[in-house]
């Protein structure tokens, strides 16, 4: 019998029981930066720690949770190949390893919080983590560990959003959810223009039309084609994650 995924979203029509999460299987994305307080670089243990702390709230509600991290806290292709003179592609070479560093703090704190968790890896880093196998994910999603997807899409010239488009798809995530330093979606950046309005609900259309900086637009594309819906939220606001996951309307919603 193949019972391998996450709930398809056709199963979520009818609204939640009361306590229940919205979502059966979410895939989350979470920055590099948002393992470092604003404006640093790096990993800080607190924020570390806060970040496995709000994975676990979601855990306990029975949510199938996959990872995609990150790795601007270290090294951003675009900006360093210029910078050190090296080739863009070895450049997001280097950018997928950074992930590969934060993917493997994010286990260790969320080990340390009782969670079993499985790192798998785009490109084959035999020594430290699993080889992405769709399959496998699956699988360990189905025995409530958390997977965090480590590397990327394995290929340079994308970003990690793009990675967790692809990975919401393939792993039939309910939704994809995009950990942010801001409440959501803004009609300007709110730290520069203090009229910026929040928007509560998007069109996938909308986003890609207007440019707005939710993702890359190709991930936002990937998510129309597959029928994902993208939830923005304030990862530094605790407690937001689990409001969202119980189907809260905060941040914004990106759907059809
Ligand atoms: N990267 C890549 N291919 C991928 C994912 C990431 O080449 O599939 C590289 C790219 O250089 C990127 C860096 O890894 O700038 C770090 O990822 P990202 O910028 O998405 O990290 P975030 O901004 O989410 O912290």
């Amino acid at each position: 019998m193949i019972a391998l995924h996450m709930i398809a979203p056709e199963k979520q029509k009818s609204p939640p029981a009361a306590g229940a999460p919205a979502y059966s299987g979410v895939l989350l994305k979470i920055s590099g930066e948002g393992f470092c307080p604003p404006g640093e670089f790096g990993i800080h243990r607190e924020q570390l720690d806060r970040v496995a702390g709000e994975i676990m709230t979601i855990s306990q509600l029975g949510v199938q949770i996959a990872v995609v991290v990150g790795g601007g806290n270290f090294l951003r292709g675009a900006t360093h190949a210029a910078d050190l003179g090296i080739e863009l592609a070895t450049a997001d070479y280097m950018g997928m390893l950074a992930t590969v560093l934060n993917a493997l703090a994010l286990q260790e704190a969320l080990e340390r919080q009782g969670k079993q968790v499985r790192v798998q890896s785009a490109f084959q880093i035999s020594r430290v983590c699993e080889p992405f196998i769709r399959r496998r994910a699956i699988r360990h999603l189905e025995k409530g560990r958390v997977v965090v997807l480590a590397a990327g899409t394995g290929n340079p010239h994308v970003t990690t959003d793009s990675c967790a488009a692809l990975r919401a798809c393939e792993l039939r995530a309910n939704v994809l959810l995009k950990a942010t330093k801001v409440d959501g979606v803004y009609s300007a950046d709110p730290k520069k223009d203090p009229s910026a309005r929040l928007y509560h609900k998007l069109t996938y259309n909308e986003v890609i039309d207007g440019r707005l900086r939710v993702m890359d637009v190709s991930a936002v594309d990937v998510c129309q084609q597959h029928n994902v819906p993208i939830v923005v939220f304030n990862l530094f606001t605790p407690g937001t994650m689990r409001r969202v996951v119980l189907g809260e309307d905060l941040g914004t919603f990106v759907g059809p």
